[in-house]
């Protein structure tokens, strides 16, 4: 009986101990996903905008013409934009992405199914109904 008892005690223990090891690791794995499209994003930002940097530093120096400064000038500053553009998406898509998610779920939690017999309400969920117990056919 003790055996019993301690064989479920360190069961239930490594259960739990392990459960929120799994869910972890599986969000942890998708935040990373999208931390590293994020990171590649932010990292050409900084490198974009570090060029536009020297870019100024050097038309300063006098190293450039100012034709040939507003020129790349110009095309850094697209290539900035699209980055920032890229950003900006990913931004809202990710939030789109959870409000419409959210509103599934919300969707699903209001869906109810009509009793054939009583026409009582009952969640989507429900093989019976819970009025009169007759099977829910869907
Ligand atoms: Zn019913």
């Amino acid at each position: 009986m003790l055996y019993l008892f301690c064989g479920i005690l360190s069961g239930a223990l490594l259960a739990a101990i392990c459960a929120p090891l799994f869910r972890k690791e599986e969000t942890l794995e998708s935040a990373i996903i999208e931390e590293t499209e994020w990171d590649l994003l932010q990292r050409k930002k900084e490198v974009i905008l570090g060029n536009i940097q020297d870019l100024d530093f050097e038309y300063k120096c006098g190293k450039l013409s100012s034709e040939d400064y507003q020129k790349i000038r110009a095309e850094m500053n697209a290539e900035a934009a699209a980055v920032f553009e890229q950003i900006e998406k990913l931004e809202s898509s990710k939030d789109l992405d959870a409000l419409i998610r959210r509103e599934i779920s919300a969707r699903k939690d209001r869906s109810t199914i009509a009793c054939p017999s009583c026409g009582g309400k009952n969640p989507n969920t429900n093989k019976f109904c819970a009025e009169c117990g007759a099977e829910l056919k869907r």
